[in-house]
């Protein structure tokens, strides 16, 4: 069939692919006004301490409910929302909310650390990142410590001309960095010499045949040891089972966030289970 359809190099009309596009140009429309129409919410997973158990932090998890297109996962949007440019606008609401939800639970006396945000290599460029995230902690009235962003590697490939300047501007206000998915991507580790990075994320997919998987048992082991000759944070991500967990602990990374924990919650169901353990 697809022998056929590459005859001499064209491709035939395909109404498969006709629809999608028309899915994707609809998505696109609606993802333009979903910030004005209050269609995001974020949910909080938990980061916890992976000896006790014990919350300390919250990643925000942004969740986009469309009335026509029902529920929908970032995986399905912020690829689109990437390569319209939208993710600047959707990012600075998420900045913004996560700020307001970490205030609140401040208010409410429950101890928490800091909450962490993931930011897009398009909220890099142009736009004055680290000038709206010192506004935004103003208006929250947060530290700059209450807040961590985590970048993925292609931040650093794209490399906007201001890349290492934005990360000292951040550096400056407290903010703390963290790489996101470390090892999935790019891995260009002379980068992590360069800029003022706390923490790295070990990607979920390297924790999925771990404890058996030799590859898989290496990388965690290298990444680990990555991170811990250059004195960064480790946080390992996707953690599923107590099997991952005590490998994990045995290899030295002792904070982290996965399903065996909590998936992302509402923040009234988030603040109950900081309560229970205050
Ligand atoms: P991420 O930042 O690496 O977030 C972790 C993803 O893994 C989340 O998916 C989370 O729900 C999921 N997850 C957590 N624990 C487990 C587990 O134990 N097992 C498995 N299989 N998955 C787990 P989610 O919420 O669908 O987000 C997907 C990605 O979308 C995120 O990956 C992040 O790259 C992006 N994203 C989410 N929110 C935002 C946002 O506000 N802004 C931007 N730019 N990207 C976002
Ligand atoms: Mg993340
Ligand atoms: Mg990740
Ligand atoms: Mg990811």
């Amino acid at each position: 069939e697809s022998k056929r359809r590459r005859r001499n190099g064209f491709h035939t009309f395909s109404p498969a692919l006709a629809q999608r596009q028309q899915e994707r140009l609809q998505t696109e429309t609606r993802l333009r006004r979903a910030v004005d129409n209050n269609e995001f919410h974020l949910v909080y997973q938990p980061q916890v301490d992976l000896r006790s158990g014990r919350i300390f932090a919250a990643e925000a998890l942004l969740r986009w409910h469309n009335p026509e297109l029902g529920p929908m996962a970032p995986d399905r949007f912020i690829d689109l929302a990437e390569s319209t440019g939208e993710i600047v606008r959707i990012g600075r609401w998420v900045l913004q909310e996560a700020c307001h939800q970490m205030r609140r639970w401040k208010e409410q006396d429950l101890p928490i650390e800091r909450v962490s945000v993931n930011v897009s290599y398009r909220q890099f460029a142009g736009e004055n990142l680290a000038g709206s995230v010192q506004q935004m902690l103003e208006e929250a009235g947060l530290p700059g410590h209450a807040l961590e962003l985590e970048l993925t590697e292609r931040v650093l490939v794209e490399d906007a001309a201001d890349t290492s300047k934005v990360f000292d501007d951040l550096r400056k206000l407290g903010v703390r960095l963290s790489i996101d998915d470390f090892g999935e991507g790019y891995s260009a580790l002379n980068y992590l010499r360069r800029l003022p990075i706390h923490a790295l994320k070990l990607s979920h997919g390297f924790l999925q045949g771990i404890p058996g998987n030799k590859s898989d048992e290496a990388i965690c082991q290298t990444v680990v040891g990555i991170a811990r000759s250059l004195g960064l944070g480790m946080i390992a991500e996707g953690i599923e089972t107590e099997a991952q967990r005590d490998h994990l602990l045995r290899l030295g990374v002792t904070i982290g966030q996965g399903f065996l924990f909590a998936p992302g919650l509402l923040p009234g169901e988030f603040g109950k289970r900081l309560a229970a353990q205050a």
